[in-house]
């Protein structure tokens, strides 16, 4: 096991997630998509969040 990157900022892919910053727009975009969202403890913004399978 080596170093994780922060993934609650980055994808899989090593990419900075979308990030938004208003509360508001993150759980429509959230509601829309069938996903939820929390706030990133990196950039301050919110990150939209796959649901556990
Ligand atoms: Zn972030």
């Amino acid at each position: 096991m080596g170093e994780r990157i922060v993934g609650e900022h980055f994808n899989p892919r090593g990419e900075p997630k979308r990030g938004y910053s208003s509360e508001r727009k993150a759980k429509e975009e959230a509601k829309r998509f069938g996903k939820s969202y929390y706030r990133c403890g990196v950039c301050g913004k919110f990150h939209l969040a796959s649901p556990p399978r």
